[in-house]
Protein backbone atom coordinates (compact mmCIF):
# COMPACT_ATOMS: atom_id res chain seq x y z
CA UNK A 1 0.00 0.00 0.00
CA UNK A 2 1.14 3.67 -0.83
CA UNK A 3 2.08 5.78 1.63
CA UNK A 4 0.32 8.98 2.29
CA UNK A 5 1.48 12.33 4.43
CA UNK A 6 -1.60 14.12 4.08
CA UNK A 7 -4.65 11.25 4.25
CA UNK A 8 -4.98 8.16 6.34
CA UNK A 9 -7.37 5.89 7.91
CA UNK A 10 -6.87 5.81 11.74
CA UNK A 11 -7.01 2.48 13.13
CA UNK A 12 -9.73 3.40 15.34
CA UNK A 13 -12.53 4.75 13.86
CA UNK A 14 -11.87 3.87 10.57
CA UNK A 15 -12.30 7.13 9.10
CA UNK A 16 -9.73 8.90 6.63
CA UNK A 17 -8.60 11.92 8.31
CA UNK A 18 -6.60 14.59 7.13
CA UNK A 19 -5.56 15.66 10.77
CA UNK A 20 -3.20 12.48 12.15
CA UNK A 21 -1.45 12.40 15.47
CA UNK A 22 1.99 10.95 15.08
CA UNK A 23 2.93 9.13 18.31
CA UNK A 24 6.90 8.36 18.85
CA UNK A 25 6.39 4.97 18.78
CA UNK A 26 5.19 4.92 14.78
CA UNK A 27 1.35 4.48 15.76
CA UNK A 28 -0.54 6.94 14.14
CA UNK A 29 -4.24 7.63 14.62
CA UNK A 30 -6.56 10.06 13.70
CA UNK A 31 -6.30 13.82 16.65
CA UNK A 32 -9.94 13.31 17.21
CA UNK A 33 -9.74 9.52 17.75
CA UNK A 34 -5.92 10.11 20.20
CA UNK A 35 -7.38 13.36 21.87
CA UNK A 36 -10.31 11.26 23.53
CA UNK A 37 -8.23 9.06 24.53
CA UNK A 38 -5.89 11.19 26.07
CA UNK A 39 -8.60 13.33 27.51
CA UNK A 40 -10.43 9.78 28.97
CA UNK A 41 -7.16 8.65 30.80
CA UNK A 42 -5.73 11.94 32.62
CA UNK A 43 -9.46 13.18 33.25
CA UNK A 44 -11.40 10.23 33.92
CA UNK A 45 -8.97 7.68 35.49
CA UNK A 46 -5.87 9.43 36.65
CA UNK A 47 -3.52 7.71 34.44
CA UNK A 48 -0.48 9.16 32.00
CA UNK A 49 -2.01 9.13 28.59
CA UNK A 50 0.28 7.16 26.66
CA UNK A 51 0.17 5.29 23.01
CA UNK A 52 -3.83 3.35 22.47
CA UNK A 53 -1.98 0.72 21.63
CA UNK A 54 -2.16 -1.34 25.28
CA UNK A 55 1.56 -2.99 24.46
CA UNK A 56 2.92 0.56 23.73
CA UNK A 57 2.95 1.55 27.43
CA UNK A 58 6.16 2.80 28.29
CA UNK A 59 6.20 5.61 25.54
CA UNK A 60 4.93 8.78 27.21
CA UNK A 61 4.36 11.76 24.93
CA UNK A 62 5.80 14.82 24.98
CA UNK A 63 4.09 17.72 26.97
CA UNK A 64 4.66 19.96 24.34
CA UNK A 65 2.45 17.67 22.18
CA UNK A 66 -0.06 16.65 24.82
CA UNK A 67 -0.33 20.62 25.48
CA UNK A 68 -2.31 20.53 22.22
CA UNK A 69 -4.70 17.94 22.95
CA UNK A 70 -5.93 18.26 26.51
CA UNK A 71 -7.74 21.38 28.14
CA UNK A 72 -5.76 23.42 30.74
CA UNK A 73 -6.63 21.90 33.88
CA UNK A 74 -6.43 18.22 31.96
CA UNK A 75 -3.01 19.09 31.36
CA UNK A 76 -2.00 20.70 33.89
CA UNK A 77 -3.28 16.98 35.64
CA UNK A 78 -0.73 15.45 33.23
CA UNK A 79 1.93 17.22 33.95
CA UNK A 80 1.66 16.31 37.30
CA UNK A 81 1.08 12.48 37.08
CA UNK A 82 4.72 12.60 35.16
CA UNK A 83 6.08 13.66 38.03
ZN1 LIG B 1 -9.89 8.03 14.49
ZN1 LIG C 1 2.37 2.80 20.01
Amino acid sequence: MEEIEEEFDCEVCWETSEESFGLDCGHRLCLGCYQAHAREKAHQHNEIPYCYEEDCKDRVIPPSKMKKLLSKNDFEKYEKLLT
